[in-house]
């Protein structure tokens, strides 16, 4: 066993009792807590004022107060938020499992089950971002989803084989089934809203700021920059059915390269298992032309996202 960590302590923090640290940022420490008033677990998330600049304390700011007026089942709640001449604390629903990253690595990739039951609720979440709050995150990515563990199933006996499992060994020792079940996942949720923005005033549905004077092109771009949220939800996708990224290079300017050519394949060996259709569905969201690109609700209308997870194939 680990030594205990030491933990500092906080004051205007006396209320939660810090038991471990579970992020680490630039700016920010995310520490797993007791709520000692409801007993129940949360994540606080410190923020060191005297480390930011003015512009960044703002950005900082700006989150909250975007946080603060979010209520979906797939964003995470900021419950509560507490501040001081020092620091600002968030004060967060805690989700147990963490980032859906480390879960791809975890499990080298997910099954086109597991994978639906992870984007749809990612995609739910985009949804009531775009289209009902005019919210646009700009940080989606495998680390910034946190999920909900649940216990992981093992096969109490012998089935036909599995559409999309292809390590038998695996299935031999009982490890874990592939779909839904097997993938230790429940809930998924959009965590990190340090570079989101607001572009709809959320009662009149119009641009932000004096709509009277905005030159069309920046209206039009407002629009269009919530595909930028979609070509986010293409690459994660993309990389939990493959366990790798779209867009990979070492080298930060040929990385660049093959963003801005819209450079990607579906490689084989791995894609040739993979069906067409959710190719079809990673094509449309990876498309380089943002107009054309998938809005939210082509992505969740998409046949791919309607399908039933094979576990609950015959039961109906
Ligand atoms: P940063 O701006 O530093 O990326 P995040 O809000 O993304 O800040 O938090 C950093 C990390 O802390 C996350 O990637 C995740 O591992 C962990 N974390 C943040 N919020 C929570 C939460 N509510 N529940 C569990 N882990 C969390
Ligand atoms: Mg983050």
């Amino acid at each position: 066993r680990l030594a205990k960590q030491r933990l500092p302590s906080y004051s205007g923090l006396e209320r939660y009792q810090l038991l471990q640290k579970i992020g680490d940022g630039a700016f920010s420490i995310v520490y797993e807590a007791l709520d000692t008033e409801t007993n129940e677990k949360v994540a606080v998330k410190v923020v060191d004022q005297t480390k930011l600049k003015r512009e960044q304390a703002t950005s900082v700011l700006k989150e909250i107060r975007i946080m603060q007026t979010l209520k979906n089942p797939s964003i995470v709640r900021m419950l509560a938020y507490h501040e001081t001449s020092t620091h600002f604390f968030l004060i967060l629903e805690l989700c147990q499992g963490g980032e859906l990253f480390n879960q791809i690595v975890k499990l080298t990739y997910f099954s086109e089950d597991l994978a639906r039951h992870c984007i749809r609720q990612v995609a739910d979440g985009l949804r009531y971002l775009h289209e009902e709050r005019g919210v646009i995150h700009r940080d989606i990515k495998p680390e910034n989803l946190l999920f909900d563990p649940i216990p992981i199933m093992e096969r109490t006996k012998p089935g036909p084989p599995l559409p999309d499992f292809d390590d038998e060994s695996k299935m031999d020792e009982g490890e874990f089934v592939p779909g839904v079940g097997g993938g230790g996942i429940g809930k998924v949720k959009i965590a990190d809203f340090g570079l989101s923005k607001v572009v709809w005033d959320q009662h009149t549905m119009t641009p932000c700021g004096t709509v009277g004077y905005t030159a069309p092109e920046i209206v039009k771009d407002q629009r269009y920059s919530k595909s930028v949220d979609m070509w986010a939800l293409g690459c994660v996708l993309y990389t939990m059915l493959c366990g790798f990224p779209p867009f990979y290079d070492e080298d930060i300017t040929d990385l660049t390269q093959k963003v801005a050519k819209g450079q990607y394949e579906f490689l084989s060996p791995w894609w040739d298992v993979i069906s067409d259709s959710v190719k079809d569905l990673i094509s449309h969201t990876l498309c380089m032309n943002p107009r054309k690109r998938y809005t939210i609700d082509q992505f969740l209308n998409h046949p791919w996202m309607q399908q039933q997870p094979y576990s609950a194939e015959g039961q109906t």
